[in-house]
This record gives structure tokens, sequence and C-alpha cells, in this order.
């Protein structure tokens, strides 16, 4: 059951939007890069962080390594939580070099709950983080949850409003086929339609879903 409304909801998402082009990231660093510090800020911020530390070449593992804390914070600063996502690439860069020598190839082979857990080890590195990294740049068929997944399946009443990150997770995991293709233009749909429509306050009107069976309940939001 869930199977098939997961999977309607995908093909009118899709229908109404079309390819996502996630995620957005020339190399698989600056994909790690953009996980860490998108948190709590709006993508076009992260954007201008990046773009910074293009400018200073120093999107790599190497370069981040070395750099001085401070100049780091400078940055990134237009992402927001400068100080605290400076700690969070910083510990990352150090798990890195603890473990695989800098070397982001090395953790190709590491198979995917070993990598996950691994990931969630590093502190500040939540699911969402840790998930995007798996999905978005090692092409690992994990779903990524974050708050508009929430919103748009508990509405849509595929599972019950107090279900925590990895049961939503489980829901797609166990109900459609473990494609990793999938899962980055599924995640990255619901997060438009998220954006656009199903808000804190639903805009049904007009959604892609809005011919589905929903419930809003003010509560849960
Ligand atoms: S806005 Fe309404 S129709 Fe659209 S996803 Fe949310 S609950 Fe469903």
């Amino acid at each position: 059951m869930s199977r098939e409304k997961l999977t309607e909801i995908y093909r009118l998402l899709y229908d109404e939007f079309g390819p996502q082009h996630w995620w957005p990231g020339e190399t698989r660093f600056e994909i790690i890069t953009g996980a860490v510090l998108t948190q709590n800020t709006s993508w076009a911020n992260v954007e201008k962080a990046i773009k910074n530390l293009k400018s200073a070449e120093c999107l790599t593992p190497e370069k981040l390594h070395h750099i001085d804390t401070e100049q780091l914070a400078n940055l990134i600063r237009p992402a927001g939580y400068f100080n605290i996502k400076t700690k969070r690439l910083k510990n990352f860069i150090n798990w890195l070099f603890e473990n695989y020598n800098g070397n982001l190839t090395d953790l190709e082979s590491i198979d995917t709950d070993r990598l996950r857990a691994e990931l969630l080890a590093i502190k500040g590195v939540g699911r969402e983080t840790a998930d995007s990294i798996l999905l978005y740049a090692f092409d690992r068929p994990v779903f990524v949850v974050d708050a508009y997944t929430a919103r748009v399946v508990f509405r849509h009443e595929l599972i019950a409003p107090e279900a925590d990150y990895e049961q939503l997770r489980e829901l797609f995991e166990s109900s459609l086929p473990a494609d990793t293709r999938l899962f980055n233009e599924y995640h990255a749909l619901l997060v438009r339609v998220g954006k656009e429509f199903c808000r804190p306050k639903a805009r049904c009107r007009g959604c892609p879903l809005e011919k589905l069976p929903h419930t809003l309940d003010p509560e849960y939001f």
C-alpha cells in the first residue's frame, strides 16, 4: 500500500516539476561541504560560502585540513552559524585524515551501514547530513529525510505524526526499490513541493498532490 502511494506521489511530483538536478556540486568534496553548511540556512547562503572557499582555493580536504580555524570561519561566514559549522567541517576533516589519510576514495569500499555509523559518530554530523553525504556524494541508496519529507507523508497519511527520522527513512527504503537515482530525485522533489506548497501552513490549491487524500491537523505543524 505504501509502495503504491509513494510511487504515485513521486510520479505526480516528477510530472509537474521534472528533474531537479541534485546535488549541485562539482566534486564529491564540494557536495560533502555543502551538506554540512546547509544546516539551518538557505542554499543561496551556502553557495556564497562555497564560492568563497573556491576563490580562496580552499575547497579540498588537504586545504581545509591545514587552514586556520579563524580563516575558515571567515570564508564560510555567509552560511550562518559559521563558528559551529567551522568546527563541524574540521571534525569531518580530522576524522578523514586520522582514519583514511584524507583520502575520500578510501571510503568507497566501506559498506553503507558502517560508513553511516562512522559519519554519525563525527561530532556535529546528524542523520540528515550523513545520509545526504551517503546518497549524493557516494551514490548509496539511502533515503534522506527532512522536515519537508515528514510534512508531506504525515499529511498524506503514510505514517503516524510522531514517527522519527529512522521510521521515516524505513518507510521509503522498505517501500521503494533501492535505487540511488530514484532516491536522489525523490528527496529533491519533496524539498521542492515542501518549499512551494507543503509549508507549515499548507497551500494545497494547485499543489501537484492536491488530488490525493490528505489531512491537515494543525496540532502537528
Ligand atoms: S500542500 Fe496539501 S496537497 Fe500539497 S503536499 Fe501538502 S498536504 Fe499534500
